[in-house]
């Protein structure tokens, strides 16, 4: 996931019509990270909810980015490619099928302290978003119980009774507790909470697989034209482009390292994309990967050490026409208590900011609900 910049659009070969679309866009995308609505909002902001709530522009929401691109005019092959990779690599999701509200809330939503940084700075670690959430999970070590796969989670007569499996005994376990906070998806929490009193319905929830592969080789790709950058995107390719794994490792003597390839599974609906990924072996899935790399750096044939396939069946809530603020979302956003939701898809996107802030929202509202309980 890339911060929104023009660097990304090509710019050889590039017709004066295209260059000046591609201004045109980017200027329009930074007027709109500082504009505000009449409520005094920020259009765009992170996390989503503290938004506008002008009409006009959650409106926008009911129609889908690539119709708004056409509206506005912005017709040029290249900047289309572009937005599309942008918001199939932020959303998973292709300019078609993005609401436009999403779209232009990508461009316009992050908008760091110029004198802090420039807008396209990234925080990036080799282990990715693994490393705030070990940080975060760190000062709860004692209490965290993981390796635990909740089946069932219902209201019973002591408390909420969520039972699990425990993974390293192979045996069934139960807590009973006073609330329950659900960070998963909400699918999965449609599924596992099992009380006909709560209404937890999964309506308007779709999800785009993914494919990502680590491939392990003994040196670094080289080829003509740009140097190797951390983030490398192929123009035109199905698949988003590679990360350099071991790009900021300091030893400068070594030269194997790893590529990891993002594929969002985007070429059929979310539900035919996750049967054919399921379906195809990961001999084949590793021929696909290879065949992208040798096509576009043909002197890493016979570097190839290892290649590992991961298939996110459900990997990012897609943020479709309607559904940001549509009835489905809010309404799943509405806690049920003693049930509490927190998963990043009841923002819509699957964004880090937005996974914690419904982390916090949801404890601040079983916190209040504990308390309340506890004082009759
Ligand atoms: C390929 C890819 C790249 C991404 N890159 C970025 C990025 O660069 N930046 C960014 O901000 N976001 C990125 N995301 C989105 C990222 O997934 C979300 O930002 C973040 O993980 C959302 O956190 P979450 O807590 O809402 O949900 P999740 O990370 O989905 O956590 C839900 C957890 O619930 C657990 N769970 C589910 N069911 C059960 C059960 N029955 N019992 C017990 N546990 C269960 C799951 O194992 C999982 O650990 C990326 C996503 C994908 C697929």
């Amino acid at each position: 996931m890339r911060a929104p910049g023009a660097s990304l659009v090509p710019q050889l070969g590039l017709a004066e019509s295209d260059r000046l679309q591609s201004v045109a866009f980017f200027l329009r995308m930074d007027a709109l990270k500082s504009a505000r609505g009449g409520d005094g909002r920020k259009l765009f902001a992170i996390p989503l909810e503290r938004s506008s709530t002008e009409r006009a522009w959650r409106d926008l929401d009911r129609m889908s980015f690539a119709q708004w691109l056409q509206q506005e005019g912005f017709t040029s092959v290249p900047l289309l490619w572009y937005i599309n990779y942008a918001c199939r690599d932020d959303f998973g999701t292709p300019l078609e099928h993005t609401s436009a509200w999403a779209g232009l809330f990508y461009f316009a939503a992050r908008n760091p302290n110029p004198a802090d940084c420039a807008a396209h700075s990234v925080l990036t670690w080799p282990e990715g978003n693994a490393w705030l959430a070990e940080r975060l999970a760190a000062p709860l070590a004692a209490e965290t119980q993981t390796g635990a796969v909740v089946t069932r989670v219902r209201n019973g007569r002591g408390g909420v009774e969520v039972d699990y499996w425990h993974v390293a005994t192979q045996t069934a376990r139960r807590v009973v507790a006073g609330a329950a906070i659900l960070a998963i998806p909400r699918t999965l929490a449609a599924r596992v909470v099992q009380d006909p009193n709560a209404r937890i319905n999964s309506e308007g929830f779709v999800y785009t697989p993914w494919a990502i592969a680590n491939i392990t080789l003994d040196r670094s790709p080289a080829g003509e034209g740009e140097a190797l950058s951390w983030d490398n995107v192929i123009y035109n390719s199905p698949l988003l482009g590679y990360v350099v794994a071991t790009h900021q490792r300091l030893e400068p003597a070594r030269t194997e390292t790893v590529l990891t390839y993002y594929w969002p599974l985007t070429h059929t609906t979310p539900a035919a994309a996750r049967r054919e990924a399921q379906q195809r072996s990961h001999d084949a899935w590793s021929e696909m990967f290879l065949s992208e790399l040798l096509r576009i750096h043909p002197e890493l044939r016979g570097q190839v050490r290892h290649i590992d396939v991961w298939i996110w069946g459900h990997g990012m809530i897609r943020p479709e026409p309607g559904f940001i603020w549509g009835d489905a979302r809010q309404r799943a956003a509405q806690h049920q208590p003693p049930y509490f939701f927190a998963h990043s898809d009841l923002s819509g996107v699957s964004i880090f900011e937005e996974a914690y802030t419904r982390g916090v929202l949801s404890a601040d509202a079983a916190v209040q609900f504990l308390t309340r309980a506890a004082h009759g």
